[in-house]
């Protein structure tokens, strides 16, 4: 993100007397929330969210949102992976596949926790993931590089980030490095407290940072994991209620993998898994009145499809059951869906591009003004 262009592009709206609207709403009339919890679906396209509807025992809490949007998903290819459509809601800018914190050139371009920590450094930063913490997605907040596949340098740049609170998997990445760097010396001396047994809020205390790595690489899958998505992101909730602002990022990292797998049963648990996690977020944004809670997805991922049965041949057809079907075994060019909740809100209907998601945060958190 360029905040020069930020920075001008807010001067330029508010030098000029008759542009009072921002998304169709009165800057004066627009909420601003001190907190972001942002949930990531990964690969969570409109049929992977509704199966929600149609497996979970009760109202999803997708249904809890009063706005609702789309995003179109492409990277600066057609179809985007999920480094490009992370680095689309981190730093603002479309890029190549593959790339974490660059733009199309390479040039390195500045996350929104390092934004928002540039203007003030107490605001708080957590991340929560399924996979690794150094994978794709949770890594576009931290880190430059220009292949997703570079884990021991993304960890590295993890430690050396202003990140204040992770939990995920990724202790290879730490502990059985390729080169000789000692990053368990590098963590301490970075002030991180690291747990790698268990997921357990602690007494927090102020200034210190705290990391969870409690798998090799990614965490096991919903039913292996129990509920470690949900404790890990009250935790980070927890840990960050104390601070006056924050921004927490959570991925529901395998709907993607089960999306990969064309493995229906593997969605379905981590789809209702990532709505109980979503409900959480929820329930505290209620409770608090200034938090901001947005859901969206980088891409579909699978062709995903709620079918009705139909028989090989093709000669019968059951519109009573559904079988899931799956198009492809990478990800597709869908739109994919936009929930939100809280102050500025109202910013996130519509119909628009991934690097909107951006922009609309700094909106939302920094206003007009
Ligand atoms: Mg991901
Ligand atoms: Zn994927």
């Amino acid at each position: 993100m360029n905040r020069l262009i930020i920075l001008c592009s807010l001067l330029a709206f508010s030098s000029c007397k008759t542009e009072t609207k921002v998304e169709g709403i009165a800057n004066d009339q627009l909420q601003k929330p001190k907190k972001i919890i942002f949930l990531i679906g990964d690969g969570m396209g409109v049929s992977q969210l509704s199966s929600a509807y149609f497996y979970g025992e009760e109202e999803p809490n997708f249904s809890r949102f009063p706005v609702v949007g789309l995003i179109k998903t492409s990277s600066t290819s057609k179809i985007t992976d999920s480094a490009a459509g992370a680095t689309a809601f981190s730093c603002g800018k479309k890029t190549y596949n593959g790339a974490l914190g660059l733009d199309a050139d390479s040039n390195r371009i500045e996350n929104i926790v390092e934004f928002l920590k540039s203007i003030n450094p107490q605001v708080g930063v957590g991340l929560v993931a399924t996979s690794s913490i150094t994978h794709a997605t949770p890594a576009a907040y931290y880190s430059h590089v220009e292949s997703r596949e570079l884990a021991d340098e993304i960890m590295l740049q993890l430690i050396r980030s202003k990140v204040d609170f992770f939990a995920g998997g990724g202790k290879d990445y730490v502990f059985k490095r390729g080169d000789s760097i000692d990053l368990y010396a590098e963590m301490q001396k970075a002030g991180i407290d690291l747990d790698t047994t268990a997921m357990l809020k602690r007494n927090w205390e102020e200034g210190s940072r705290y990391g969870y790595l409690l798998a090799k690489d990614g965490m096991p899958s919903a039913p292996q994991r129990g509920n470690f998505l949900l404790r890990a992101s009250v935790a980070a909730i927890d840990f960050l209620d104390s601070r006056e602002s924050s921004f927490l990022m959570i991925e529901g990292s395998q709907i993607d993998w089960a999306g990969h797998d064309n493995n229906g049963e593997y969605l379905k648990e981590e789809v209702l898994d990532f709505d109980r996690v979503v409900g959480a977020a929820l329930d505290y944004a209620e409770k608090d009145g200034n938090t901001l809670v947005v859901v969206t997805a980088d891409h579909e991922t699978g062709g995903y499809t709620l079918a009705g049965y139909r028989s090989e041949d093709g000669s019968s057809r059951n519109y009573d059951s559904i079988v899931p079907s799956f198009s492809t075994g990478g990800h597709s060019s869908t739109l994919v869906p936009v929930l939100a909740y809280g102050p500025g809100s109202e910013l996130f209907s519509g119909i628009y591009e991934n690097t909107e998601i951006h922009r609309k945060m700094l909106i939302a958190m920094m206003g007009l003004e």
